[in-house]
């Protein structure tokens, strides 16, 4: 993994305020036509209901805090209409007038086996209804049409849509504006990818906050010490260093929320099955620590946070190494200094 979470390539490394682009274009219009009227809402409340809830599982874990002393950062999140750069990119490369399809390619796969299962039940539906029976050349017309949905379907996953929007190689659902401390979350993508899915748009909500939070907390929190991550340096570290860490400490507080929000963690797992390599190399650490990876974590999060050389693989080896560090039996023994 050698490229770096941010840069000019990246739409959220902008110092000045543009976002990700409006959402102008007529096929944002036909997307928003088909999601559900009360997306926006549904991501909008759950922002409303666990910000800052959030924000204090995310404290906890990282043990990094916005105030520290004198000293105050805040991060903003707005709930934008826009649609991020690099997804706008393949909704407006879909086949023109297929998009609807593509977006409802699980309702084509349900006609699909709604009707096979229609036609495995003729005889009980005749003896049931007899006026609904199904004669030969309904049985025919039917295998016809089951036929031309199934090619349908194969049709319409070779253009994977959901696939396509996760082998994106950054964040897309949301953002965190690094050097202008705010995060967007962009309702048109995560209800889009809900709807795709067959996610809760709500469970999906709570997972990209977390995420986009999870960004802030690492960069942004102070220290005991009072030190928090360089903004030039925090962009230049590797992918898998920052998607990493944001993907680590949301794994944790999907998993404190588990009681309150399981749908979280459902969201959660159901994005790893799929997501690029940065955002599931996380779960490569606690392999490596074979146990309690908090800690080893954040010694290597804090070590690169104050300069240390912060590519992946010497991440890697630092939460090794931190591991070993604070297992290791103390060299001198507490009874001997009289404690
Ligand atoms: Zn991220």
């Amino acid at each position: 993994m050698t490229t770096t979470f941010g840069g000019p390539n990246r739409f959220y490394d902008g110092k000045g305020r543009s976002g990700a682009r409006k959402a102008s274009s007529e096929v944002i219009k036909l997307i928003e036509s088909i999601l559900p009227p009360d997306a926006r809402q549904s991501v909008e409340s759950v922002y409303k209901a666990h910000n800052l809830a959030n924000r204090a599982h995310l404290r906890d874990e990282t043990a990094l805090d916005m105030v520290q002393g004198e000293s105050r950062r805040s991060v903003s999140v707005e709930i934008s209409d826009d649609v991020p750069p690099p997804l706008l990119v393949i909704l407006e490369s879909l086949p023109e007038g297929i998009i609807q399809l593509l977006l409802r390619r699980r309702e084509v796969a349900i006609a699909e086996e709604t009707l096979a299962l229609v036609a495995t039940s003729a005889s009980a539906i005749a003896e049931w209804k007899p006026r609904l029976e199904i004669n030969a050349v309904l049985r025919a017309e039917f295998q016809h049409v089951q036929g031309y949905l199934g090619a349908l379907r194969e049709a319409l996953d070779e253009k994977n849509l959901a696939t396509s929007i996760l082998a994106i190689d950054g964040d897309v659902f949301g953002a965190y504006f690094y050097w202008q401390e705010r995060v967007e979350l962009y309702w048109i993508a995560i209800a889009l990818f809900a709807s795709l899915r067959g996610l809760r748009t709500e469970d999906l909500t709570m997972v990209v906050l977390t995420h986009e939070l999870a960004h802030a907390y690492t960069h942004l929190g102070a220290d005991v010490d009072g030190d928090r991550w360089d903004t030039e340096a925090f962009a230049q570290s590797d992918l898998g260093v920052v998607e990493g860490l944001a993907q680590f400490y949301t794994d944790a507080v999907a998993t404190s929320f588990r009681e309150r929000f399981p749908g979280a963690r459902t969201a959660f797992d159901a994005l790893l099955k799929e997501q690029s390599p940065a955002y599931t190399c996380f779960r490569e650490w606690g392999q490596i620590v074979r146990g309690n990876t908090g800690e080893p974590v954040r010694a290597a999060m804090i070590e690169a946070r104050r300069g240390a050389e912060s590519d992946y693989h010497t991440f890697v080896r630092r939460i090794d190494e931190a591991a070993v560090r604070l297992s290791r039996v103390p060299q001198v023994a507490p009874e001997s200094l009289g404690l």
